[in-house]
């Protein structure tokens, strides 16, 4: 799939056309040198003098699929009121550039001609206040465009807007319904389709079993030298890999014929499998599907999207749970993992594939799964939950470790980190805010992506951080919840 942004750079007619050129020709200069160290690439389109060329970009840029964004800059001043038809129709993503040309007040040069051409400081100012009229959503990021950190900031974005796409394209196949019981992983379906563009439809494990007993030896042979050229082998039991290579070829099947970026199952219902998928779940996330256990839809299109916006559209994200602490004074730590399914974008060193019992669900057979350490690193957890009327996107800081146990008896794939501000607080506050067991890890995801993410779909936004206290937090959500009736 295609994806680019748009350059649309304001000015007026009041400079006279020499300036329109001088305009133009360093907006694409800046376009083809930014598109060089920006993750996708940026288009000019266009030197904004009337509010029909406005409308017309923004007609043209909400109508074409491979346009995730729309960014603007006014090099010159660029009276707003022509902006406010295209800005109100603007249905993409859009990011204020404040930034300007030149580096330097150059000491000499500095003339009359000079601060017409270079007016963005109030230029942009003009052109912040219509947005914050219109109350349009959007993204301000100022400093000198060829400053790394400035590329920096306006590359997050640009992932950001594309997990805006990947949101609104998604579709999810879900395998069974939620475990019985459980709360948080329930939801307004339809709600999420509004807002987020989510599709999330049932399939029967019936059609799944069916399917995968079309799978050839040849098709599974060929998955099976996959998994040996990625992961050691650490089981003598073959046909337990060759089973989960058939769940996989299955599922990936019937998800690529749907278009479905996500999956869930649940062990409650895997009438006719004789194993839970694991490995097959685990190989799955590699190649960039989501996937939620016991039929979490939610954290299943969460993982696809957070993947999406991380590195080269397949970063180092993925569905995790917490599971038990260690509370020792000093070396206080959640471990996260899941029955089986770890996705090894996470992994340290190179995963093993392992059999064990699985005593949870109808596992008539010992399930293949790839057991690892999670990396060492800055890192956040991301749990998206329904608070009736309306979804909250939870995010929490954590510091990921090498675990400090070994747990060698533990069989399945373990990441270790500690919740910001401390391992206490840090789940205090996660509790009050309702987040929950199920989250998306991400590495190369940040909370000011996420933040920017939330904003564009006009969700809730919770940053719990090594700044959070339970008493601001317990103050904010109070606020927030009126905030969010009122708007609802
Ligand atoms: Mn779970």
């Amino acid at each position: 799939m295609k994806r680019e942004f748009w350059f649309v750079v304001g000015s007026q007619f009041l400079y006279g056309p020499d300036v329109l050129v001088i305009v133009e020709n360093r907006a694409r200069e800046m376009a083809a040198k930014l598109s060089k160290v920006l993750p996708y690439p940026l288009i000019y389109k266009v030197t904004a003098k009337t509010n029909k060329e406005i409308t017309d970009v923004v007609k043209e840029a909400n109508y074409r699929d491979e346009c995730c964004g729309v960014i603007t800059w006014c090099h010159t001043f660029s009276p707003s009121k022509m902006w406010i038809d295209g800005l109100r129709d603007l249905n993409k993503p859009w990011c204020h550039l404040a930034t300007q040309y030149n580096q330097e007040i150059p000491n000499e040069e500095i003339d009359m001609d000079f601060m017409n051409l270079n007016q963005a400081a109030h230029g942009d100012r003009e052109h912040g206040f219509i947005g914050a009229r219109l109350r349009k959503p959007r993204k301000v990021i100022a400093g000198y465009w060829r400053d790394e950190k400035v590329h920096k900031r306006l590359g997050d974005w640009m992932k950001a807007a594309v997990g805006v796409a990947v949101s609104k394209d998604m579709k999810v196949m879900r395998f069974g319904d939620n475990m019985r019981e459980v709360a948080v992983t329930e939801g307004d379906k339809v709600e999420a389709q509004i807002k987020l563009g989510w599709q999330v439809n049932t399939w029967a494990v019936g059609d799944l079993v069916k399917e995968m007993n079309t799978v050839t030896e040849s098709e599974i042979d060929a998955l099976v030298a996959e998994y040996t050229a990625a992961y050691d082998v650490a089981t003598d039991n073959a046909a337990a890999i060759r089973y989960q290579a058939r769940e996989e070829i299955a599922i990936k099947r019937m998800m690529d014929r749907e278009d479905c970026r996500a999956f869930s199952n649940t062990f409650q219902d895997l009438y006719g499998m004789e194993q839970l998928p694991g490995l097959a779940s685990q190989h799955l996330m590699a190649l960039g599907y989501g996937y939620g256990g016991e039929g979490d839809w939610k954290v299943s299109a969460m993982t696809a999207i957070l993947k999406a916006m991380g590195e080269n559209g397949n970063g180092a994200s993925a569905f995790m749970e917490d599971y038990t602490y260690h509370l020792v004074e000093g070396q206080e730590y959640s471990l996260g993992a899941h029955m089986l399914e770890v996705c090894p974008s996470l992994a340290a060193g190179r995963p093993q594939i392992e059999t064990h019992h699985l005593g949870i669900g109808m596992n008539e057979k010992d399930p293949a799964r790839l057991v690892f350490e999670g990396k060492a690193g800055p890192a956040l957890v991301a749990s998206l939950i329904d608070m009736g009327g309306r979804l909250r996107l939870i995010v929490q800081d954590i510091e990921c470790v090498k675990p400090i146990l070994p747990m060698p008896n533990l069989p399945v794939a373990r990441v270790m980190w500690r919740a910001m501000p401390d391992l206490t607080t840090g789940v205090e506050c996660w509790i009050t805010a309702g987040g929950a067991h199920h989250t998306v890890l991400s590495y190369d995801v940040s909370a000011e992506m996420l933040r920017d993410w939330a904003r564009m779909m006009d969700v809730e936004f919770v940053h719990i951080t090594k700044d959070t206290t339970p008493e601001a937090l317990e103050e904010e959500l109070l606020i927030k919840d009126l905030i969010w009736k009122l708007k609802a």
